[in-house]
Formats: structure tokens, C-alpha cells, sequence
């Protein structure tokens, strides 16, 4: 049973996060889609909504669990879930820089290996930031996340939509 951990902040989750997640569950036996946080830190949306986008997002994949780590270094979150592997997703060299650099000090730490997967070209300009700003002054956030959660973070994401 090989088992991978996706970790990440997915403030909110995008449609680049949703490539990496579906290309890792063909891959992986059990893929779990952490969200890591520091409680004493704010994002933009709650941990609780940001897990409720992911479970809509991976809604019908069987073997992808999500769940949340909070305060703690990556390489104890995947002893915690028995991971074989940390998946990364890469979107171009400024990624590349900093992951090769945590991915070496992972596996000096605890030997844990990370893998890390290209994102697809359409997906390259994707971020939670980018979605983040988008939606505060009120636009579309079609394409930029999953379509199946985008209402819920068009809303959540503007001040004006809060609750
Ligand atoms: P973090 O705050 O840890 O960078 P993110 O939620 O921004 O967390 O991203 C989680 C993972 O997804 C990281 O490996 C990041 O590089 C990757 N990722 C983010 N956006 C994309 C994208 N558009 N395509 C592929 N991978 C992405």
C-alpha cells in the first residue's frame, strides 16, 4: 500500500491543486491532501472551509483522504499518516528553488523522499493568490478553481460575502 501526502496551505484549492490530486490517485494507492496551518495565523479562509473545498473538489475519488495538521514540521505530518512520499506540485523554477531545498532538508531530517510533479501548462499562471485577489474585488474565479466549488469561494473569499 503506497501511500502519498500532499501537503499544502490550498487557500483556496485551485484547479492546479486538482490536476496534481487526480494525477497522484492514479499513481498512489492512498493519497492524503494535508492542510497545514499555523492556528495562531489567519488565512484567508477558515481551515474548516478550505478542508470543505477540498472534499467537494475530490468528491467520487475513492482513494484520496483529506485532512489537517496544524503547527507542526511536514515531516512529522507524514510519519503521522505513514507516508511513503510528500508530493509537490512545480510550476516553474521559483518553485523549483525553494522545494529542492525543503525536499533535501526532509530527507535529512526524517529521510523522508519527496516527489515532485510538473503541473500542465494550462495551469502554470494558477494560484491561491491569484484566486485570492480575484475574489476580493468581486470577480470570476472560473478556471481558477474547480468549478464545482467556485460559487462557495467566490463568496467566502469576498468581504462583502462574508458571514
Ligand atoms: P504552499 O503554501 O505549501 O506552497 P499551496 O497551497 O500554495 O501551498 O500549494 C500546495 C502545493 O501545490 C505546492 O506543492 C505547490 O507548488 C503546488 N501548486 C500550487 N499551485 C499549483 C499549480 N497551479 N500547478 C501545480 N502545482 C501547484
Amino acid at each position: 500500500m503506497r501511500t502519498a501526502l500532499y501537503p499544502g496551505s490550498f487557500d483556496p484549492v485551485t484547479v492546479g491543486h486538482e490536476e496534481i490530486i487526480r494525477r497522484a490517485c492514479a499513481l498512489f494507492d492512498r493519497v492524503i491532501v494535508g492542510v497545514l496551518y499555523n492556528p495562531n495565523k489567519q488565512g484567508a479562509l477558515t481551515v474548516e472551509r478550505r478542508m470543505e473545498l477540498l472534499r467537494d473538489t475530490t468528491e467520487g475519488i475513492s482513494n484520496v483522504e483529506i485532512a489537517a495538521f496544524p503547527d507542526m514540521l511536514l515531516v512529522e505530518a507524514a510519519r503521522r499518516c505513514g507516508a511513503d512520499a510528500v508530493l509537490r506540485g512545480l510550476r516553474g523554477q521559483a518553485d523549483a528553488e525553494m522545494e529542492l531545498q525543503m525536499a533535501r532538508m526532509n530527507r535529512r531530517l526524517a529521510g523522508v523522499e519527496t516527489l515532485m510533479m510538473a503541473s500542465s501548462p494550462e495551469t502554470v499562471a494558477v494560484s491561491s493568490s491569484v484566486a485570492r485577489e480575484i475574489a476580493r474585488f468581486g470577480g470570476s474565479l472560473r478556471g481558477i478553481v474547480p468549478e464545482t466549488v467556485r460559487e462557495k469561494a467566490e463568496k467566502w473569499l469576498n468581504p462583502a460575502g462574508k458571514d
